[in-house]
């Protein structure tokens, strides 16, 4: 099913744009013969139907290739991350018992010693590799198209079981809600492995739309890519949005072209989101999403206004519903917090082997117990509180640290900010703000505890504030809340 998008797109707009990268432009013909010499590689190396195949590099037009070759051989692909230590790439192929290796020479080298016992191949052989005639698509709908892992914010990262109709489903229903056409220009720099970016690079190449990739984050460089290839889509985590606020490029670039740019990931300041859109006149689109949903779960239909500080609404044919912390089969009333559930064809399978984590996934009535606190209202229009597990109780109170995060993203001066928890001998835990003030920017700890005194209860006020040079992150960019202890300040 999923090895149909480059297939049936190549026999559409052969000869139009499909992936620009620092290494040029490829049709979607080009792009296509690759993916099939690719699949066609694999076959020949052994690689069998089902078998798990890892694919490991930075963005580039390469990885989309391999990424439909692997499809296309009828394997499993197991995107990861390039930011990812070798240690940490050694885990996740021997938890899938990958049989093969696919990323650019740097990569493989980084990698060598995990991968002494399985077959590699290199970027770098694509242009020798015999043209293979186009293997005709034929994957069942319940096939499992890739193990996709989990970022890694709360813990080790979890292997969900993708298949060929969840993955299909959500790349479809997104290219629906956003509208995306063939006169669509992406410009991204999201990791393509992660299931965010894998979504709005193949949404966009199902509608027959570019996607000028960037090989990884750099606020000048993204904001070049935009003006230069005239962007109508843009699309990334918050940090990114802040960044690109506070570059001194800003000023001179061209956003005129952009026709919605989309959020996700982590929760998201107002703040950043209306200074964004007065830049570039067009609406910033918040979406929710997780690997375990292959990809997004709600985000704003393009028709409807943005509602600013809400992820949207269920993808359409999804289900969504708030549970009661209580009992996970009695639906919160309208506006009271509650775990956000996910029913529908875009859920996983399972986590890979791990059936304990897999039965703790679900309710007992099959819903995706999803660990984000969340709000619905009358409308369906979903909000995110935070997740569960990084609430702070604080001298018998709840605390949520994206409320603050938000509260404080919007104090001037500040580029970025995380909360976490530092210990207290009476209240037991109590929030520790960690801030990246903006370039120049005069924002001193009174400043900011005065600015949340005027927007929070005296029980959510930040003990300390922290002065930073860089906030921790996941590969996929998010701040990484749980490594916040580490900064020595
Ligand atoms: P791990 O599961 O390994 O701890 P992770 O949850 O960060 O890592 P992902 O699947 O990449 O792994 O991220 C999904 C999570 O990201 C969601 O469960 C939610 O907590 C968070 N998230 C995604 N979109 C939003 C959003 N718009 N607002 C707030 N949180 C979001
Ligand atoms: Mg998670």
């Amino acid at each position: 099913m999923l090895d149909r998008i480059l297939y049936e797109a190549a026999r559409r707009h052969g000869d139009r744009p499909a992936l620009i990268d620092g290494a040029g432009t490829r049709t979607y013909a080009e792009l296509e013969a690759v993916s099939a010499a690719v699949g066609q590689a694999l076959l020949d190396l052994g690689v069998a139907p089902g078998d798990r195949v890892g694919l490991h590099a930075f963005n580039s037009w390469e990885w989309v290739a391999a990424y439909h070759g692997i499809l296309r051989a009828g394997a499993t692909v197991v995107p990861i991350n390039a930011l990812l230590t070798a240690d940490e790439v050694d885990f996740i192929l021997r938890d899938c018992n990958a049989v093969a290796l696919i990323g650019s020479d740097d990569s493989l080298a980084r990698v060598a010693d995990a991968t002494t016992e399985i077959t590699s191949l290199s970027f770098s052989a694509f242009a020798d590799l015999k043209p293979a005639a186009p293997l005709q698509p034929s994957l069942e709908p319940d096939a499992v198209a890739s193990i996709a892992y989990t970022s890694g914010t709360t813990g080790h990262p979890k292997g969900a079981v993708q298949t060929h109709r969840s993955v299909y489903l959500n790349m479809a229903l997104t290219a629906t809600m956003h509208g995306r056409t063939d006169r669509d220009v992406l410009v991204t720099a999201l990791p393509a492995a992660h299931v965010y970016g894998n979504v709005a690079i193949n949404s966009t190449l199902m509608a027959g739309g570019t996607v000028a990739l960037l090989e990884r984050f750099e606020p000048a460089a993204a904001l070049e890519s935009i003006s230069r290839h005239r962007a109508t889509l843009f699309e990334g985590v918050p940090a990114m949005y802040s960044r690109l606020a506070a570059d001194e490029n800003l000023a001179a670039a061209d956003l005129s072209t952009l026709r919605a740019c989309t959020v996700g990931g982590q929760t998201i300041a107002t703040s950043v989101v209306e200074e964004w859109e007065a830049r570039t006149g067009a609406p910033l689109l918040e979406l929710w999403g997780m690997t375990e949903v292959c990809g997004l779960g709600t985000t704003h239909p393009l028709y409807a206004p943005n509602v600013h500080g809400s992820i949207g609404v269920a993808l359409p044919g999804i289900s969504i519903r708030v549970a009661t912390f209580d009992d996970d089969a009695i639906e919160a009333a309208p506006d009271e917090p509650g775990e956000l559930q996910v029913s529908g064809p875009i859920v996983m399978h399972s986590y890979h082997g791990n059936p304990t984590a897999t039965a703790e996934a679900f309710t007992a009535d099959g819903w995706l117990k999803t660990g984000d606190v969340a709000t619905l209202d009358r409308h369906r229009y979903a909000r995110v509180v935070d997740r569960r597990k990084d609430v702070i109780l604080s001298g018998g109170y709840n605390v949520y640290p994206a409320e603050l995060e938000r509260v404080v993203a919007a104090c001037p001066g500040v580029e970025l900010v995380a909360v976490g928890s530092a210990s207290h001998s009476d209240l037991g835990e109590v929030p520790k703000a960690y801030v990246v003030p903006r370039p120049g920017a005069d924002v001193d700890e009174a400043t900011i505890i005065s600015h949340c005194r005027a927007h929070l209860a005296s029980y959510k006020i930040p003990a300390k504030v922290a002065f930073v040079e860089n906030l921790p992150t996941t590969s996929t960019g998010k701040l990484l809340r749980r490594s916040l202890g580490e900064l020595d300040v």
